[in-house]
């Protein structure tokens, strides 16, 4: 399936989960296993150059797209996830994201100085969650190599916050809307 015609699948919820959220649903393409490959082979070329050992997939979407890029890119997993739900001692970080707050959390012994991670989620709307999700990694000692979205909202200006935030560190992503 041709990527433009995945994009098409991505429904969009006006107003959900609160007045004057465009939901971009990725549930569609999920269901649809040529549009789920098309974003999937997508999202792996765009990162084919990067070097990395390591991906952390954000809680919840973000582990569907992170841990099949992990499987079939041979790269460790890591689960970046919100409060109450990962046991040990964690790296943690609040923030305010497109409709809410909340923290998010990574298990401490996960990382090794060594690592060179890429962050993955489904969509970076104003780029609250994807900065927590950095600055864990950062405090964790890790390197931060890059940052691969499925949708990117530009107009809420996520790409900008990333990059403010980390200079020089890249952030791909597959769909814009
Ligand atoms: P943000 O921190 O504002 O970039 O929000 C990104 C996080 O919230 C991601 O984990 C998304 O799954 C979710 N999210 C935020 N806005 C939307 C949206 N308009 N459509 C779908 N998911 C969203």
């Amino acid at each position: 399936m041709k990527l433009s015609d995945a994009k098409r699948l991505v429904k969009n919820y006006p107003d959900f989960p609160k007045e004057g959220i465009q939901f971009k649903d990725i549930s569609p393409v999920l269901e649809n296993p040529e549009a789920f490959k098309a974003l999937t082979r997508s999202a792996k070329q765009k990162i084919s150059a990067l070097e990395f050992n390591k991906i952390v997939g954000i809680d919840a979407r973000g582990f569907i797209f992170g841990s099949v890029l992990a499987h079939v890119m041979h790269k460790g997993f890591i689960m970046c996830r919100k409060p109450g739900k990962l046991p040990g001692s964690l790296h943690r970080a609040s923030f305010a994201y497109e409709y809410a707050e909340t923290e998010l959390g990574i298990q401490a012994e996960r990382f090794s100085p060594k690592d060179n991670v890429l962050i993955i989620d489904d969509v970076l709307a104003t780029g609250g969650t994807a900065k927590a999700a950095g600055k864990i990694v950062l405090n964790a000692g890790a390197n931060l190599a890059g940052f691969l979205f499925i949708v990117n909202l530009p107009f809420l200006k996520g790409i900008e916050k990333l990059e403010k935030t980390f200079p020089g560190v890249p952030v791909y992503f597959v769909l814009s809307y």
